[in-house]
């Protein structure tokens, strides 16, 4: 049995008595010193029946700690506790951040955003052009049927076909002579080209195309941008499948410089019939 006392660090040899701590199952030697305890004590320990329980003296100030030590533990698990609850919403938070930035990166990266945005200014341009072609081209009338001067000089030409449409609007009562005339397209012999008229202001424009039932000789016409024509084409065939289907009460009239689909009894933008 060659085991070392908890106590004295001596060795227990064979023919002395020794006790078991019941904590830490250390061997003791059996006396007062080694156990701290006084020889009535001792002796108690020494009973073989004894019912009592032996702690040695470490144990015995280790045990004095145990009500602090549960107290901390007590604390350390409510600690815990709240360190979980808290961890559970920071979770909860970095999520939400998450999800808010993979949103953003989808507005922020979306390419049909970025279509959609050049579309937008790519459609606003167009509308300024159109606005700006329009303007520009509302000062002009367009006459088709001018013979084209035969003399043999560009300016001479000019010249002799201003006086023409001069002389026509005089006709009528037009009297502003201060007129700029462009033929259209390229020349080709025995054909008349369009003949652009540009007045001074859109006003004189307007006063032309309103007289021109007057100037029967005179095929005369708005100039209109591409749009405008196109946009006048799909009306036009509107109404002929209005016609088609029998219905001959309807008549395309300008209602503010609009051509629309009017019956033929409605008033409105009667004035305007002829822009
Ligand atoms: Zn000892
Ligand atoms: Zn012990």
């Amino acid at each position: 049995m060659a085991s070392n006392c908890g106590s004295c660090t001596g060795e227990i040899i064979k023919e002395e008595k020794y006790v078991l701590c019941d904590s830490c199952m250390m061997s003791f030697h059996l006396d007062e010193k080694c156990l701290g305890l006084a020889a009535r004590e001792v002796r108690a320990v020494e009973l073989k029946s004894r019912s009592l329980i032996f702690f040695c003296p470490d144990c015995r100030e280790a045990f004095k700690k145990i009500p602090n030590l549960v107290k901390e533990i007590k604390l350390l698990k409510s600690d815990l506790t709240n360190v979980k609850k808290e961890l559970t919403e920071v979770n909860n938070r970095v999520e939400t951040m998450q999800n808010k930035i993979v949103n953003l990166e989808n507005t922020i990266n979306l390419p049909e955003n970025k279509k959609t945005t050049n579309l937008e200014v790519q459609q606003m341009e167009d509308v300024i052009a159109e606005v700006e072609d329009r303007r520009y081209r509302s000062n002009n009338v367009i006459i088709l049927n001018i013979n084209e001067s035969l003399k043999a000089n560009r300016g001479e030409r000019l010249e002799d076909e201003k006086q023409t449409v001069l002389e026509a609007l005089e006709s009528v009562n037009i009297t502003d002579r201060n007129i700029g005339i462009q033929r259209l397209g390229k020349y080709v012999q025995n054909r008349c080209r369009p003949l652009k008229v540009c007045f001074a202001n859109p006003n004189d424009a307007k006063e032309v195309l309103k007289n021109r039932k007057n100037l029967p000789n005179m095929k005369m016409f708005a100039d209109q941008t591409i749009k405008q024509q196109k946009y006048y084409k799909t009306i036009k065939q509107k109404l002929l499948d209005i016609i088609a289907n029998g219905d001959n009460s309807k008549t395309i009239r300008y209602i503010n410089t609009v051509p629309t689909i009017v019956s033929k009894g409605d008033e409105r933008g009667r004035n305007q019939k002829n822009l």
